[in-house]
Formats: structure tokens, sequence, C-alpha cells
């Protein structure tokens, strides 16, 4: 071992002190009022869910989300812990006049940017800067069979313009799995004829094995979900579900809804490559374009 000098221990030093901090993602979800998506945010992190701050919504009737909010919840598996900050906005597109009813939604992930450029600058200071710059948007698409609105169109693309986009079938559910493969296929070709940019996106650095992966989540993209906070039983075992007229759906069952798909994409696969998109990509960006900005 001559000329051995013991720097390559550094990568379990970084491992050691990145677990030890954890990680934290801060999601927030889109879409129409009622189309699931504060059942689905309950569903995905309730299975490993120890500690939850910020107003917990339990009772259905009063928790129609009028303001843009971010609860946060903590979960730790196998000793790793992962903060997630989700952030519910108001249902758009429910008005009569939907003329720029993004706004409120692009302006919240721009004031993330804002406010993290702004202790960027006075750094030094604080070693650590917390983080609230929006990692991913959930998109929540209505299951009609049909396809996008054009105001689901136009809110898309001002959002992917700014933060990941990731769409999801809200209530997949209501759809055969016929209908939902028709579907998916429909949500696709819009999406490329209307050159929304959705997530995620190859970049030079990338691996073969990275690039072979984000290939089979862009063909499954978007992401079928059914969400539950009930227990139905099947087969005699309690699981997360929903009793529908086609029968009982297992929220967990792969064959039944791409749930834990979605769950792996966010919190397993993808989670790093989401946190880094959005530093790399999305913040800096905006941080360019202020600077330049303040130059001129
Ligand atoms: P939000 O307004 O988008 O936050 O919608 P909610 O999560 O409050 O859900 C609205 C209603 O839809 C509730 O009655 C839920 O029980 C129901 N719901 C939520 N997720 C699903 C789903 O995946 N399938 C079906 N069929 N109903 C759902
Ligand atoms: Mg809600």
């Amino acid at each position: 071992l001559e000329g051995y000098v013991g720097f390559d221990s550094i990568t379990s030093q970084i491992e050691a002190k990145l677990l030890k901090r954890g990680f934290a993602l801060n999601i927030m979800v889109v879409g129409q009022t009622g189309l699931g998506k504060s059942t689905l945010v309950n569903t995905l992190f309730s299975s490993h869910l120890i500690e939850s701050k910020g107003r917990l919504e339990s009772h259905e009737a009063v928790r129609k989300t009028t303001e843009i909010h971010p609860v946060s919840h903590l979960v730790i598996e196998n000793g790793v812990k992962l903060r997630l900050n989700i952030v519910d906005t108001p249902g758009y597109g429910d008005q009569v006049n939907n003329d720029n009813c993004w706004d409120p939604i692009v302006k919240y992930i721009k004031d993330q940017h804002s406010a993290y450029l702004r202790k960027e600058l006075t750094a030094m200071r604080d070693r650590y800067i917390a983080d609230t710059r929006i990692h991913v948007c959930l998109f929540f698409i209505n299951p009609t069979g049909h396809g996008l609105r054009p105001i689901d169109v136009a809110v898309m693309k001002k959002l992917s313009d700014v933060v990941n986009v990731v769409p999801v079938i809200a209530k997949s559910d209501s759809l055969t799995l016929d209908e939902r493969d028709l579907f998916k296929e429909r949500i696709r070709a819009e999406m490329q004829y209307n050159n929304i940019r959705v997530y995620p996106f190859d970049n030079e650095e990338y691996e073969d094995e990275e690039r072979e992966l984000n290939e089979r989540i862009r063909a499954l993209i978007p992401f079928a979900v059914v969400g539950s906070e009930k227990q139905v039983v099947i087969d005699g075992k309690s699981v997360r579900g929903r009793k529908n007229r086609y029968g009982v759906i297992n929220v967990e069952n792969e064959n039944h809804c791409e749930f834990v798909y979605l769950r792996n994409f966010l919190t397993r696969t993808h989670l790093q490559d989401l946190i880094e998109t959005t530093a790399h990509i999305h913040y800096e960006q905006f941080r360019s374009k202020q600077l330049l900005a303040l130059k001129e």
C-alpha cells in the first residue's frame, strides 16, 4: 500500500455526514379541487410517518385548501431521515374567469428561489441555508379519458418553466386498465405536441443506466394513481384501498394502480436528482436572470 494516502475514505465520511443530516424533499401538489391531492399526499407518507408539523387535515369536510401552505412530515427508513415538506395549493381553474389563475402558484415557487438567493448573497454567516425551493410539482390530471383542458396545458407550461413537473392521473380507479393506457398515451402525445417539458430530463453527465431508467419513467408518465386514507379488507388482510363499482382497489398493488411506482420514483430512484435538477437547472436559471438584472 505504498503511496496510499487514504483520501478514498472521504466518500464514506461524506456519506455518513449526509445520512446524519438526512434529506429534505419539497413537494408541491397542483390541480383542480376534488381530484384527490390531499388524499394522495396523506397516502404517500402514512406508512413511515413519525412526526407531522403544520395543519393536520383530518376532517375532509373542513379541509378545502384555500391558500398555499406547507406541511412538514419526518419519515425514517433504516435510520435515514427524510423530511418531506408538502405544499398544497388551492385548486385552480375553478373560477368563472381563469385568466392567470396560475399566478399565485408560480409566484410561490419564485418566492422560494428569491429567498434562497437572498440568503446566498448574504451568506458566509449561515453555513447551511434552509431550502424551501420546490423540488417537484405533482400535477393532477382529471381522469376524463379525453385529454387535457386548454387551461391544464397553459398551467403545465407555466410550471414547467420554473419547476420539475410530474403529471399524475388522479383517481385512476375511475378508468378501466384499457382506458387508462389509452388516456396515458393521449396525455403524453398532448404534452409533446404542446412542447411541455416534463421531468425527467437527460443530462450529458448521466450514465447509460440513468438514461435507461429515465426512459422507463418517461414511458410510464403520467403515473395513474389512487389514494385512500381508509383500510379495506382484501383476502382477510387489511390494506389501504377503495371499493368501487369494479371491485376493491389495493392502493399498494402494482396491478391495480401506479401509486407504488410514484412513491419509489419520489423517495427512492429520483430523490437526489429532483433536488439537484432544481438547484442546477431551475434555480440557476432564476439566479442568473436576477443577477443580470442587478447589473443593469
Ligand atoms: P383535493 O381537493 O384535490 O385535495 O381532493 P381530496 O383529497 O380532498 O379528495 C376529494 C374527494 O375525492 C374525497 O372524497 C376523497 O375521498 C376522494 N378521493 C381521493 N382520492 C381518490 C381516488 O384515488 N379515487 C377515488 N375514487 N376517490 C378519491
Ligand atoms: Mg386538498
